[in-house]
């Protein structure tokens, strides 16, 4: 399983800018800053898909991307990769957290092409009171989650298993494993691209 082509698609914050074509939907949230558009351009290989940005809290609409990818067997195919707004930057305000929760639950909860939500986390840190939450959301709505550590390569070998747990446990992660990810090494990706593989053939 691997991607070949990437190209952004639209940018919504209400359903009806959703894009039409029915493809399967994968998509990815986590704090501002968690490196979650580096992911994105990691993934797809593509730079400059997804805008990395120096000053966090800045994306504020949901981007889709049309990700094409190749199976073992040369099949292609088609899904849509949904970059969802970073939750919990200190400086937004109360509105716009509002209209952040009010925009990003619309989402879910229309989505009936939705087949996974990656949610990203920190690795080197412990999940946050607004990770916490957000997880137990998407547990409570049973949706299907992917919990990826990001910015694995500042995070030493020998350190990585105590990381991994401490972050399992303080997210009281249900089912399933995390995936160590690194951006700037690759490290992960075909654990995230074979992860995304199996659902979409689900
Ligand atoms: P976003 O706000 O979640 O989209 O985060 P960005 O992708 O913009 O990344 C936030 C910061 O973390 C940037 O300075 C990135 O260069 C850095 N970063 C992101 N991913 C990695 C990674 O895997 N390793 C390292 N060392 N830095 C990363």
């Amino acid at each position: 399983f691997n991607v070949i082509k990437a190209r952004y698609v639209a940018s919504a914050v209400r359903a009806d800018q959703y894009p039409p074509e029915d493809l399967p939907e994968i998509a990815f949230i986590g704090r501002s800053n968690v490196g979650k558009s580096s992911l994105i351009n990691s993934l797809c290989r593509h730079h400059g898909l997804a805008r990395v940005s120096a000053s966090p809290g800045k994306t504020q609409t949901i981007n889709f991307y049309a990700v094409t990818a190749k199976l073992p067997d040369e099949r292609r195919l088609e899904w849509y990769l949904v970059d969802l707004p970073g939750y919990g930057y200190a400086r937004t305000g109360q509105a716009q957290r509002r209209q952040w929760t009010r925009f990003v639950e619309e989402y879910f909860l229309r989505s009936s092409r939705l087949k996974l939500v990656c949610q990203l986390v920190d690795l080197r840190h412990l999940p946050q009171a607004s990770d916490v939450a957000m997880y137990d959301w998407l547990k409570t709505h049973d949706l299907t989650v992917q919990v990826v550590a990001t910015k694995a390569d500042k995070i030493g070998r020998t350190h990585l298993a105590r990381h991994i747990a401490a972050i399992k446990n303080g997210l009281q992660l249900e089912t399933g494993g995390i995936i160590a990810y690194s951006a700037l090494s690759g490290q992960g990706r075909n654990d995230l691209l074979d992860a995304i593989g199996q659902i979409l053939l689900k």
